[in-house]
Order: structure tokens, then C-alpha cells, then sequence
């Protein structure tokens, strides 16, 4: 069987999910968003990027780009309703940037496709940066050495 083709995701998402407010968490159900999902989500209702656009962005059919985006439009409105605990995670997908986190002054950056041992927060120059890439695929950004190919595709 033929591996099912990653979509083109331009960076993780800031958090790994949202709570509802007032009810105890152990108490909640839970419901996943894939990040492909989120992804089509951002790209059409955020950015108000139309379907053909939105799905050439994320190397995928308009058709697959549509059912992307009704599925994640009903399990945000199955967590609003139904208060559930909405999980951003999962999916078929890689990404073309890196976002990190600075420990220090908390900013969130985009620093493009790559990230070395000399990655210095844009906002403060601290060296206290953390790859939030890594939060949803362990080992994107390793310290180590230079990032080079994995997780990204030229488009
Ligand atoms: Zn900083």
C-alpha cells in the first residue's frame, strides 16, 4: 500500500490545544484536531486564503483540502457544543518552518526552514530558545547539528 502523501504545513501551532473553561479537566472528553486540519483551518478562515489557493499551499487536491476543513470545522463546533477538551495532534504532515519559544522573554519567532546550535531568539538574543516543531514531531529540530531535510520538502 502506497504511504498516504504529507501535506504541507507552514508551522506548528502555538499551543497543543484549549480547555474549556469552569469544568474540572478529568471530567472532559476529549477530541483531536489534526494538525492538517488546523493547518487548512488557519489558512482559509484565518488567513482567508481561498480553497484553491489553500490547497495548492498545502500540496493537496481541492477535494482533500475541503474535507480537511469541514472535519476540523466539526470537531471545533463538537468541542464548543459538547465541551470537550479540543487536542491539537496527529495527522499526515510536514513543516516548512520552525517556530521556537524563548525561555527568557517568552516570544514565539518564525525563523524560517533552519535551526543551529547558534539559533538566538530574534526578540532578546538569548541562546534559552526551545523548537516548538519538536512539541509535535519529536526530533524536528535537533541542536546538535544543522537541520537539514528532514520534515522539510522544497516546494
Ligand atoms: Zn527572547
Amino acid at each position: 500500500m502506497r504511504p498516504a502523501k504529507e501535506r504541507i504545513v507552514e508551522k506548528p501551532p502555538k499551543i497543543q490545544g484549549m480547555k474549556p473553561m469552569g469544568v474540572p479537566g478529568r471530567l472532559l472528553e476529549k477530541i483531536s484536531l489534526s494538525i492538517d486540519e488546523y493547518e487548512a483551518i488557519r489558512l482559509s478562515d484565518f488567513e482567508g486564503m481561498d480553497h484553491k489557493a489553500s490547497s495548492e499551499y498545502m500540496n493537496i487536491s481541492r477535494p482533500t483540502f475541503t474535507r480537511l476543513l469541514q472535519s476540523g470545522h466539526q470537531k471545533i463546533a463538537d468541542a464548543i457544543v459538547n465541551v470537550k477538551d479540543l487536542i491539537i495532534e496527529g495527522g499526515n504532515y510536514s513543516f516548512t518552518k520552525i517556530l521556537i519559544r524563548c525561555l527568557d522573554c517568552k516570544a514565539v519567532s518564525d525563523i524560517g526552514a533552519y535551526h543551529t546550535d547558534e539559533t538566538l531568539c530574534p526578540e532578546c538574543n538569548s541562546t534559552n530558545v526551545v523548537c516548538l516543531n519538536n512539541v509535535f514531531q519529536p526530533g524536528h529540530c535537533n541542536r546538535r547539528r544543522n537541520f537539514g531535510g528532514h520534515g522539510f520538502r522544497n516546494q
